[in-house]
């Protein structure tokens, strides 16, 4: 990020889980944002020495509710089904003004949670940068993750557009472009876009190593016609996925009874041997693929655009 050090949209900035999005957002600070106050807090006894090892923040804390005090932005980067009770313990010490938001890979309850605990006059903001990788903890943060990535914002509906505009400064200053979304249609879209994918490649690399007639050498030797890509996204962080299913039951089940839909047609096709179905559908996602490059959220590069000396980014 060669850019010139922006104006802070914030005096102190509290984050709160400094795992792989809440440190990476803590490093893009550092390099944009350098005349920030940052404090982190983590429940995570190893994850605090790490993050003051590393010196990502001016001070870290083991309580939330000790970090949030005073500070005009918060931001909550913890798996979303631990997002209501961290909302209830920071409640009492937000500041009054202070925009709330958040990182969650899902929006609708996570805004209710925020909206039902937070004090009047906190403005309530969820936010989804949909970048990351399948690492997890403070070590596999980078302060690049967010260039050129889209930052979803969800507000709540009284909020001041000039706080809206301040969080969308904040993270266009940390590279990202910057959408607002109704939060159910959040859930939706990501649905489709990463939450049923990553169900999907759960599902393969599960039955791929259950498989007796196939052994697991023969999976790992010739992973390299698919699979290998597959596992990458199914090695991501269970707890945070685990979460994202539990809170996105409805949109994912919805998008999940299409896909089955769309599916037996193709099995259909395959039975009864009807080429021209098939052909027809893998040129259309062909083009699909080229929008994505065209649109600047992968590149053509061979191997799925794989950069083999830095993470692939993904899309949660
Ligand atoms: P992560 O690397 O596991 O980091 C989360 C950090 O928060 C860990 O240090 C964790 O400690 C800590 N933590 C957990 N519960 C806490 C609590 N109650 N109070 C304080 N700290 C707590 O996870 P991540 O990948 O950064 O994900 C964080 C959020 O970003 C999630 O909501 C996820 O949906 C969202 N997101 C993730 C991605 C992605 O690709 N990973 C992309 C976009 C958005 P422990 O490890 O001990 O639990």
């Amino acid at each position: 990020m060669d850019k010139p050090a922006a104006p802070s949209p914030f005096q102190r900035l509290a984050i709160i889980g400094g795992g792989l999005i809440g440190s990476s957002v803590a490093r893009a600070v550092r390099t944009a944002l350098p005349d920030m106050g940052l404090v982190i807090a983590d429940s995570n006894a190893a994850h605090r020495t790490k993050l003051s090892d590393l010196g990502l923040a001016d001070k870290v804390f083991a309580d939330a509710g000790d970090a949030v005090r005073g500070a005009d932005g918060v931001l909550l980067a913890v798996p979303v089904g631990a997002m209501a009770d961290v909302v209830a313990d920071i409640a009492p010490t937000l500041a009054p003004g202070a925009i709330l938001t958040d990182v969650g890979s899902t929006k609708a309850g996570v805004l209710s949670a925020m909206q039902a605990a937070a004090p009047k006059g906190v403005h309530v903001i969820p936010g989804h940068p949909v970048a990351g990788t399948e690492q997890s903890g403070p070590e596999a943060g980078f302060a690049s993750l967010f260039d050129g990535r889209w930052c979803i914002l969800t507000p709540a509906d009284d909020v001041p557009n000039a706080k809206v505009d301040a969080l969308t400064q904040f993270w266009q200053a940390l590279g990202a472009k910057v959408e607002l979304m109704d939060a159910a249609h959040h859930d939706r879209v990501l649905a489709i876009t990463s939450h049923v994918p990553h169900l999907i490649a759960y599902n393969i690399v599960g039955t791929a190593s259950d498989l007796e007639a196939v052994t697991e050498s023969e999976v790992i030797k010739y992973s390299a016609g698919g699979f290998r890509d597959f596992t990458r996204i199914a090695a991501s962080d269970p707890t945070m996925w685990r979460d994202v299913f539990l809170e996105n039951k409805d949109a994912v089940l919805e998008m999940l009874g299409r896909f089955s839909e769309d599916l037996t047609a193709l099995q259909r096709a395959i039975r009864w041997g009807d080429g021209d179905a098939l052909y027809t559908l893998f040129s259309r996602t062909r083009t699909i693929r080229r929008s994505i490059i065209d649109a600047g959220q992968d590149d053509a590069a061979p191997d799925f655009g794989r950069h083999h000396s830095d993470d692939s980014p993904s899309d949660a």
